[in-house]
């Protein structure tokens, strides 16, 4: 199997990031060799996360590779650690590693832990046909059955929702709310994106059974793919402007909602999200908009109405296990495009644009 692996391989790199940043597709970029405890994956498909334009503007520091919702298959290990995964089909995913000794690693928090590396961020990331990860934190249980390019978008985005609804779901146990209580409403704004779309299926009744969802977002596309997903209501923020407000409040009866999510990173989303939600509501940060934007919420209101504030960076392997397990069950469809590698760079600007509905998977060439 070794012998097949090329020196160089075909990679879309990001140059000159920062407002002129570009992405470039590359044919000369070096195949690494695994290390301790590492493995070389030669990759199938890659999702593309809208995160990482924050890469290609230079928002923080970032390895020129990124990419971090990667399936493939493990070609060879760099010791005993890796070598029980040769052959076997891995998903690689934002947390590289953690460092296994302080308290939040040990308490299973390993997507949490202060000291973790990411995926195309500290080290190369998916965006290439070859890419090296610790065979401590990749993913192994992939059932069968799921395709590749239907496991992608579950490593970064359906990961990071099942991280936003375990807050709302432990909010609302705090709340002293019942499991079968068919009377919960949570907005998700930024419901027609790559996250978005899974944690509408996620937190609606009609799909994985939990609550009414009020689906916040723009456009036809978005509002079908927000609909077909379980959504309740749909609110379009551009017909509706400050309206959001206005409609939430009426389908809530007047209160506003349990919990927002605010999976989109515009700005605005978190400026209304305040306003969406009931006293003691939940607000779960989840967009990633420029790291120099604070939320918009007074000390004093936010005391006065007892709102909870929380983020949620992925989730912990026991979720993503559970999250392949209902994708296997039918109760989540991502809505996949898939996509040829060299259309990176167009993706790239598709996504910064806000003009992806759903998630494209592009196919790394074999
Ligand atoms: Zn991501
Ligand atoms: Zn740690």
């Amino acid at each position: 199997m070794a012998s097949q692996i090329p020196k160089t391989q075909k990679a879309a790199v990001i140059e000159n990031p920062g407002t002129n940043g570009t992405v470039v597709i590359r044919n000369d970029v070096p195949v690494a060799e695994p290390g301790p405890n590492e493995i070389l994956v030669k990759l199938e498909y890659s999702g593309l996360c809208r995160s990482e334009i924050r890469a290609l503007l230079a928002w923080g520091v970032y390895n020129p590779i990124v990419g971090h919702e990667g399936v493939g298959t493990v070609v060879k290990a760099g010791d005993d650690c890796g070598a029980s995964l040769l052959g076997k089909r891995v998903g690689v995913k934002w947390l590289y590693s953690a460092c296994g000794n302080c308290s939040v690693c040990r308490r299973g928090y390993s997507n949490n832990c202060p000291r973790q590396l990411n995926t195309g961020k500290h080290v190369p990331g998916t965006l290439q046909q070859y890419v090296i990860a610790d065979a401590r934190y990749v993913t192994t249980r992939i059932p069968e059955s799921l395709a590749s390019e239907v496991v992608s978008p579950l490593l970064c985005a359906g990961l990071t929702m099942m991280g936003g609804l375990a807050k709302v779901d432990s909010h609302m146990a705090n709340l002293g709310a019942q499991k079968d209580d068919k009377d919960i409403w949570v907005v998700i704004s930024g419901s027609g994106g790559g996250l978005g779309h899974l944690g509408v299926q996620l937190a609606s009744l009609k799909r994985a059974g939990r609550y009414n969802v009020i689906a916040v977002d723009s456009g036809d596309d978005k509002r079908a793919l927000s609909l077909s997903s379980g959504a309740h209501h749909f609110v379009d923020y551009k017909q509706s402007d400050d309206d959001t407000e206005k409609a939430v409040k009426e389908i809530t009866g007047g209160e506003g909602a349990h919990a927002v999510l605010v999976v989109s990173g515009s700005e605005d989303a978190f400026r209304t999200a305040p306003r969406l939600v009931h006293n003691m509501g939940l607000i779960v940060t989840i967009g990633l908009p420029h790291n120099d934007f604070t939320l918009p919420i007074s000390a004093s209101v936010c005391s006065a109405r007892s709102l909870t504030v929380t983020g949620v960076a992925v989730d912990t392997e026991q979720r993503m296990e559970e999250l392949l397990k209902l994708t296997a069950s039918g109760k989540v469809t991502p809505a996949v495009e898939v996509r040829d590698f060299d259309e990176t760079p167009a993706i790239i600007e598709q996504l910064r644009t806000d003009k992806v509905t759903g998630r494209i998977v592009v196919k790394i060439p074999e």
